[in-house]
């Protein structure tokens, strides 16, 4: 039976990752070594590093300007890192609440510096209105969170900002569609939904904002010495790396960006048609900002909860469950969720709703 693995991350990786990391395993490219025993500054994980580099920046037409970084701690440890990076302590950064993550981060900066709530949607159902946003005209940056992991809701447009530099939280959506760079300052994303596995964080950061860092920054969130040292101010998380340069080959062999985003918006489609159309299931997050990557519903009966999960467990759709703090289910469909896997969800939940809509 074909398992489907709808989990929000660690998320599903791509069946030809997996065989391939593991045909490699003991024994990489000939040179004896598995990536996992292989030193840092070798010349083989060197031109591991260089190549995912070159990948990622041909997939996301990263600009000239802009360093790739990949460190440990999370998406968690960059919502600290962001304002030890590039703020005082009595400097002000606005923060736009769409979420539970986007709500993390603006608690955690505050630790830091004056953080200011410029809008919040409350019942996150919908990313609020950009007239709306009450912003200061001298915060050191804005930020958001461009895809709400736990109630699926994606900005559908990118803010524009002028000149104060745009940090977004890409975690679960990166990849999944073409994006513009140059309109944000800072792109960061844990790995382990879109990219690979859990222990490495990619952050994208123009130039022009390095450099800034407080002094109290540990050596290994701040940016710049981290860019000198091409990442490897310490030992980095190496096999995580090689994972990601695996998933970018992938979506490269694929037909990159533009190829997979076709394929998120029908997966999709598909997903959000069904629980429209049904009696049964419901989303509520304003269409325009629906997720692409995170679809949350609920069922009108809220007492057959476990009874749809047990019962798709069965059929080998798993990981359904909505985050602990929400309830009801949570479908992941990242880049390497076959549109299979959705088909055969959407025919289970059919029938789900015949024998007990
Ligand atoms: N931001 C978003 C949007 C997330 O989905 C998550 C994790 N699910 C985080 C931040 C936290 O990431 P991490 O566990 O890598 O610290």
């Amino acid at each position: 039976m074909a398992v489907y693995n709808f989990s929000s991350g660690p998320g599903v990786l791509p069946d030809e990752v997996i065989k391939r990391a593991a045909d490699e395993m003991q024994d990489w490219h000939g040179s004896g070594l598995s990536v996992m025993e292989m030193s840092h500054r070798s010349p083989e994980f060197i031109s591991i590093a260089n190549k995912a580099e070159s990948d990622l920046r041909d997939l996301l037409q990263i600009p000239e300007n802009y360093k790739v970084l990949y460190l440990q701690g999370g998406a968690t440890g960059q919502f600290a890192a962001i304002p030890l990076n590039l703020a005082e302590e009595n400097d002000v950064a606005d923060y736009v609440i769409t979420g539970t993550w986007s709500k993390k981060a603006y608690s955690e900066a505050s630790k830091y510096i004056k953080s200011h709530i410029a809008a919040d949607a409350v019942e996150y159902n919908k990313v609020p209105r950009e007239k709306e946003w009450t912003l200061n005209k001298d915060a050191k940056y804005i930020h958001i969170t461009s895809n709400e992991t736990i109630e699926g809701v994606v900005f559908d447009s990118v803010p524009a900002t002028g000149d104060i530099p745009l940090v977004a939280d890409m975690s679960s959506v990166i990849l999944s569609e073409p994006i513009d760079v140059s309109k944000y300052g800072v792109i960061y994303a844990g790995a382990q939904k879109n990219i690979g596995i859990a222990g490495v964080t990619i952050v994208i950061v123009r130039e022009d904002l390095l450099g800034s860092a407080h002094r109290t920054t540990p050596s290994i969130w701040n940016w710049q010495a981290k860019a000198k040292a091409g990442s490897m101010v310490n030992t980095p998380p190496c096999y995580n790396w090689y994972l990601c340069g695996l998933v970018f080959e992938w979506l490269k062999d694929h037909g990159g960006i533009t190829e997979i985003a076709k394929q998120n918006a029908q997966k999709a489609k598909l997903l959000y048609e069904a629980i429209d159309s049904s009696d049964l299931y419901n989303n509520n997050v304003a269409v325009a900002n629906r997720s692409k990557m995170n679809v949350p519903f609920t069922l009108n009966k809220p007492g057959l909860d476990q009874e749809f999960i047990a019962q798709a467990k069965q059929v080998g759709l798993i990981t359904l469950q909505g985050h602990r703090s929400v309830g009801g289910m949570r479908a992941s469909i990242y880049n390497a969720m076959p549109v299979e896997g959705v088909e055969a969800l959407v025919r289970f939940m059919n029938k789900f709703e015949e024998q007990n809509g």
